[in-house]
């Protein structure tokens, strides 16, 4: 289906609301049933009619199926935000007793679920490196049920053979999720590499504006039907229909926001790369890049996120560079208009920086829709204080 097809027209009927061009946001808790037997229909199957917002709502509705379809997948649900999407994909495939192979350092909040709330359940888990499939292989055992994935991974980037790991876990029984967060649908497909699960931040790019927290979740039609019962209805964990509506509205502008970002973000590295006071540059597209090869066939672009390390000897110069740049915020998150710096430094007390450990000098940057030579000249006269 073609990508235009799915923003502009899938799931939009503008005869059942006075022609609007803009759908309306059915801010409306409840919904009114002319016969018992419709509503019978309602109470045995939530997601059949429109009963309840917690559940169904027209506004989430018309989100789910472009969702669905951006990600080639047979169904979408959308939660109030990405770690509850994460929450709900992994707590409806575990028992007592289960155990996940999860990718070395996962979304904060992943990790914090793996590490503090399943082990008072008995659900453990084992980190390994995902950049190799004999990781999977060994690391699998026989009570696993879940592999989890971020495809690239957080800040460092490093990426997993999706086809590869879908194929071992489909050998062993095994489901597979992925956070795609990083590529959204339009630069990696993970339902088609064979993946059950894909999930996303829908506050990064698929919103675009800074404004919304919100989360997807697409795959097969039994296992969100599973998830939507068990998960989403009993946690209460949906979007609201005024958020839908936001990303509604975000997902019209994705693609010439992403094409307008990978612009910018080639022309920002360049610039980063030839200067002195940045000794390399992280970005899955770079051809120094341990992964270059993965990357090109896995993903069809990159863009907005990257990681410099610093030549910097003390914490205060970081912080004084940082803070030097006119245009780049200093914040948490990403995929909005707006460019952002978030430097390993800040999360690190001055008495403990150590300039010999790369990570330290290591500073994630967001690149937003302003013009390249304006985050460029930017970026020039921050550097010059290192
Ligand atoms: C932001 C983010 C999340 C969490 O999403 P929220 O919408 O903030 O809950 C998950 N994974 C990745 C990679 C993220 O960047």
């Amino acid at each position: 289906m073609e990508i235009s097809h799915i923003l502009n027209e899938l799931g939009e009927d503008r005869s059942l609301y006075f022609n609007a061009v803009s759908p309306p946001i059915v801010q409306s808790s409840n919904f009114v049933f002319d016969t018992f037997e419709d509503l019978r229909k309602a109470f045995e199957d939530e997601d059949s009619a429109y009963l309840y917002s917690r559940g169904k709502n027209p506004t989430i509705e018309i989100l789910r199926k472009k969702l669905a379809a951006l990600d080639g997948a047979e169904d979408a649900l959308v939660f109030n935000s990405g770690a509850s999407a994460i929450f709900a994909s992994v707590l409806a495939n575990v028992g007592a007793g289960d155990h996940i192979v999860s990718v070395d350092k996962p979304y904060s909040w992943a990790w914090r679920m793996f590490d503090n709330m399943l082990p008072r359940f008995n659900v453990t888990t084992t980190y390994i490196d995902g950049t190799r499939i004999e990781n999977f292989e060994k690391a699998i055992l026989p009570n696993t049920r879940i592999i989890y994935l971020e495809c690239p991974n957080s800040n460092t980037f490093e990426m997993q053979d999706l086809e590869a790991v879908a194929r071992l876990a489909k050998e062993r029984g095994i489901i597979t999720i992925v956070d795609n967060s990083y590529s959204t649908p339009l630069h990696q497909k993970p339902i088609s590499l064979g993946i059950d699960l894909s999930l996303q931040s829908a506050t990064k790019y698929l919103g675009g504006h800074s404004d919304t927290v919100a989360g997807v979740l697409t795959g097969k039609k039994d296992m969100l039907q599973k998830i939507f019962n068990e998960q989403l209805l009993n946690n209460g964990s949906g979007i609201s229909p005024f958020n839908a509506w936001l990303i509604l509205r975000g997902l019209r502008t994705l693609p010439v926001r992403l094409q307008h970002i990978t612009k910018t973000t080639e022309k920002v590295i360049g610039f980063l790369k030839n200067h002195p006071k940045i000794e390399r540059v992280i970005f899955p597209f770079d051809e120094n890049f341990p992964q270059i090869e993965l990357a090109r066939k896995q993903l069809s672009g990159a863009c907005g996120l990257l990681t410099i390390v610093l030549k910097a000897d003390s914490h205060e110069a970081i912080e004084r560079f940082t803070y030097s740049l006119k245009h780049f915020l200093v914040a948490v998150s990403w995929g909005g208009h707006e460019s952002l710096i978030l430097p390993q430094a800040a999360g690190i007390a001055p008495e403990t920086f150590d300039p010999t450990i790369e990570k330290h000098r290591m500073a994630r940057m967001y690149l937003g829709l302003e013009d390249a030579d304006y985050l460029i000249q930017d970026l020039e006269q921050a550097l010059t204080v290192l």
